[in-house]
């Protein structure tokens, strides 16, 4: 009897295209993927995103949108599957049985984690055993997989990591190539389709028939690509239209384009402009209801455990029952000056004995705008009034110094003020713009001293000598191949980084080892650093055709992702700029 009950498990059919309340294979998710992946028109990946949620069970259409852009849990949830690249290593390894240089070859044919593991799952040996209670392959569901995504995330405390390993296993193993290749895209977050969220929103527009701002407003609101595609789906435009603002979910940033100086700065915002100090700190996002309140970073993480201090002052100081802020902060020196930005990336990284810390390091906060106030979004504010408005809450935090002009001469004393209080240059604001989350447009210009630095990703480095040769300290820089999404190497530094970043760099590193040969490692593309260089030159050596002269690490940028670094492109306008000033100079 109970050998019956378990056959019937195994052969339950859980496929119900009709019901929305009824699964679908997996399978069919990975080959929406895979024709997004095939194509670059815009038009087509929203045809297709549009067509597949139509066709799927209403119940799955967050999961799905969720799965398609690698975000299968929102930032402010909470949730975080939390499986580190070495564990998906050991998976993977342990499943396939792959020797480590295979590993590094499939990596370096593909330059993808996903495109890897499905080179490695068909490399491997054996055949999966057929037993009496699995007559035929199983085929995974849509739901089989979100099931284990948030067991994982639910997996807590002691014995974790193992506990984590073996459910990552047990998935994997049920996993057909092409599906391994998907279960670790989404794992990372790395889809590399070309469908981002926007592309969503646009499908998400056309099968429910709004207004696209209504749906990115609607995406914007609730901070979840996933509860946006059940509304607009199973309620279309009304429910779109109902959608309120939610403290403690945090917004994205607006960001800014880089202007070369305060005159181009004025001329693109038509004459006159808002220009603010440029700190060089964290961007936080601060959600205040009453007494409750959370920090947020740039990247939407909650950092609030490791700034009680600036928490408690928010507390004493906002007179607004409800708001959202935003605003940098800054560590300060003894003598009051701002320290440079690895002591505040210290504040940041502990989450142990913060009380030592806020000694150790103090931090200043300086706000600069308001996004919401008692019920009221103010993003659509024009930013002259927005700055009013935090003004009058904002007690005894200090706005970052700001000037409004229409003189350049004006404005390059100010620029000149910022950098000898030690800050990083200016930004400009337009007076009459508007907030506009996650876009990088040219309404904020951000303008420093030099532009001559880069943010480059490190793909591998080299084990120290001598004094460093515990610390992998000679790192490969690269810049990132719009149109291949490779990272091409462009230099080579051991400078800049203290003792203390050279040992958490090491650690971090060796958490995203693909591979080793002789004395390198080579990391899969994550960590970001800002690099100063003396000149670019052409250069055989790599792939890339540049080499940075006398690279050095300026910091490590927690706050960038990969796919935020320095292009190829930007290295050829660098290089060109430089060679056309130099020509001038002769
Ligand atoms: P970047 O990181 O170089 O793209 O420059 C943008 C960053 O500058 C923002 O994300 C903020 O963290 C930071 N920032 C410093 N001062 C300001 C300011 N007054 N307004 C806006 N952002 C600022």
């Amino acid at each position: 009897m109970s050998v019956i009950i378990l056959l019937l498990k195994f052969v339950k059919p859980r496929i119900h295209y009709g019901d929305p309340m009824g699964d679908i294979p997996f399978r069919d998710l990975v080959e929406l993927c895979e024709a997004l992946e095939r194509t670059t028109k815009r038009s087509s990946m929203i045809a297709l995103i549009a067509s597949f949620f139509k066709k799927i069970p209403s119940d799955l259409v967050g999961i799905a949108a969720r799965m398609i852009v690698g975000k299968i849990f929102p930032e402010w949830s909470h949730k975080t599957l939390d499986i580190s690249w070495r564990t998906i290593i050991k998976v993977i390894k342990e499943i396939t049985g792959t020797k480590p240089k295979d590993i590094l070859d499939a990596f370096n044919k593909t330059g993808d984690p996903g495109d890897m593991t499905k080179i490695l799952f068909e490399k491997k040996k054996g055949v999966k055993q057929i037993t009496l209670l699995a007559p035929q392959k199983q085929q995974i569901t849509l739901l089989d997989v979100y099931k284990i995504f948030n067991e994982v995330s639910e997996v807590k405390g002691e014995g974790s990591k193992r506990k984590k390993e073996l459910l990552l296993r047990g998935l994997l193993e049920k996993c057909e190539p092409l599906e391994a290749k998907y279960i670790v895209k989404i794992l990372l977050g790395e889809m590399r389709h070309g469908a981002s969220e926007g592309i969503v929103e646009e499908a998400l527009a056309l099968l429910s028939n709004a207004p696209i701002e209504l749906v990115k407003r609607a995406h914007m609101l609730t901070g979840d690509i996933g509860e946006v595609a059940e509304i607009a789906v199973k309620g279309g435009i009304r429910a779109l239209k109902e959608v309120k603002m939610r403290l403690f979910h945090p917004i994205e940033p607006m960001l800014a384009q880089a202007a070369e100086s305060v005159e181009e700065a004025l001329k693109i915002h038509g004459g006159r402009t808002a220009f603010e100090w440029k700190l060089d700190g964290a961007r936080v996002q601060i959600h205040k209801k009453e007494n409750e309140v959370k920090i947020f970073s740039r990247r939407l993480t909650d950092v609030t455990l490791s700034l009680p201090d600036v928490v408690a002052q928010v507390r004493d100081n906002i007179k607004a029952r409800e708001v959202i802020l935003e605003g940098e902060v800054i560590a300060i020196g003894n003598d009051g000056k701002p320290l440079p930005f690895q002591h505040l990336m210290r504040r940041f990284r502990r989450v142990k004995d913060v009380k030592e810390m806020v000694e150790e390091i103090p931090v200043r906060l300086y706000l600069f705008d308001i996004l919401y106030l008692n019920g009221n979004l103010l993003i659509d504010m024009p930013y002259v009034e927005r700055r009013e408005k935090l003004y009058e809450i904002s007690g005894d935090i200090q706005l970052v110094p700001q000037i409004i002009t229409s003189d350049s001469k004006e404005a390059e004393h100010f620029f000149k003020a910022a950098r000898s209080a030690g800050h990083e240059g200016l930004m400009a604001k337009k007076p009459n713009s508007d907030y506009t989350p996650g876009i990088r447009g040219k309404k904020w210009l951000k303008i420093k001293e030099t532009l001559d630095t880069l943010d480059l990703v490190i793909v591998a480095a080299d084990w120290g000598y001598g004094r460093r040769y515990k610390w992998l300290s000679d790192y490969y820089l690269a810049a990132r191949d719009e149109n291949s999404g490779e990272f091409l190497v462009v230099g080579k530094t051991f400078k800049g980084l203290t003792d203390e970043e050279f040992e958490h760099m090491t650690k971090r590193l060796l958490e995203l080892k693909i591979g080793e040969r002789g004395r390198t490692v080579f990391v899969k593309p994550e960590v970001v650093v800002e690099v100063a260089f003396d000149e670019i030159q052409k250069s055989p050596k790599y792939k890339s055709g540049y080499a940075l002269r006398f690279a050095r690490i300026v910091r490590i940028r927690e706050d960038k992702r990969p796919e935020e670094a320095d292009t190829i492109t930007r290295i050829r306008e660098l290089f060109e700029k430089q060679f056309r000033s130099k020509a001038r100079a002769e």
